[in-house]
């Protein structure tokens, strides 16, 4: 199916989190979306309300999965496309150990099976991370590495001739948040006396990217209710204090109304964006 927008991410929520509009806005307008989770996102915490980790961790994979099936459908992008690796943790944790872990995958077996979801979706646009997986999560490290490499291998015939005919996907971005976007919200926060959930810790690297690296802008605010609701549907990730429940209706916009991306390539002239689709 032409035309279309697809999403690679990491984990089940962060299709909701970083992509939630964009995908909204295609499905508006009539493209085909659909998104790819990497891992089951299955070292999560457990945080929803009245749910035991202890109980719940066992098959957390499984809850996630139903999870995102409820996001995917609210935001109108099909059905889940698991590319089976498993969650690896946080950086440092010892689920980066694990051999099933996405971490530790394989790299030409991961990129092989991308590729084989690539050519069966056949988008006009693909979006995967930035190159620090916007905050340094193994897997959303790895999702930027196999993403891109994937999103070029798809439209090469000689390259994994057994995944399906070639595509050549024409526009490449990398989802991202502008470096000035955490000290924008936590000021609007503190103006209203509640606290920021952004850590001003100057021994961790900064979240996102430096804003004069953003290509495209995408003002997603006709749909942040909805995204919301998407985003509520992964119950198990949104415990009481979360930054996304607690958050002010009047910074919804704010928070959650704006996507941005790196155009990473074009195959069709788009010098200023607001629109993934543009020039296409
Ligand atoms: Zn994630």
């Amino acid at each position: 199916m032409a035309g279309g927008l697809l999403c690679v991410h990491a984990h089940p929520d962060d299709e909701s989190i970083s992509t939630g509009g964009v995908l909204l806005r295609a499905v508006g307008e009539g493209r085909p979306a659909a998104v790819v989770t990497c891992t089951g996102g299955e070292l999560g915490e457990i945080v929803g309300e009245g749910m035991d980790p202890e109980k719940l961790r066992p098959r957390l994979g499984e809850v996630r999965q139903a999870e995102l099936t409820a996001a995917l459908e609210i935001l109108g992008a099909g059905t889940p496309r698991l590319l089976g690796y498993r969650d690896s943790g946080m950086a440092g944790t010892s689920g980066n150990d694990d051999e099933r872990s996405f971490w530790r995958a394989d790299f030409d077996q991961a990129v092989g099976r991308l590729v084989t979801q690539v050519r069966a979706f056949r988008p006009d646009v693909l979006v995967t991370y930035d190159a620090f997986g916007q905050y340094g999560h193994p897997d959303h490290v790895q999702t930027h590495r196999v993403g891109l490499v994937a999103a070029e291998a798809a439209g090469v015939p000689m390259l994994y001739p057994e995944a399906g005919e070639a595509w050549q996907v024409p526009k490449v971005y990398l989802s991202t948040l502008p470096r000035s976007f955490a000290a924008l919200v936590s000021e609007e926060l503190q103006r209203r006396g509640l606290p920021t959930p952004f850590e001003d810790d100057p021994d961790l690297p900064p979240v996102g990217s430096p804003d004069e690296l953003i290509t495209t802008t995408v003002d997603v605010r006709p749909f942040v209710e909805r995204k919301l609701t998407a985003l509520k549907a992964h119950a198990s990730q949104l415990g009481p204090a979360s930054f996304f429940l607690n958050m002010p209706p009047e910074l919804h916009d704010l928070a959650f109304g704006t996507e941005w991306f790196i155009r990473q390539r074009s195959d069709v002239p788009a010098p200023q964006e607001d629109d993934l689709f543009a020039g296409l």
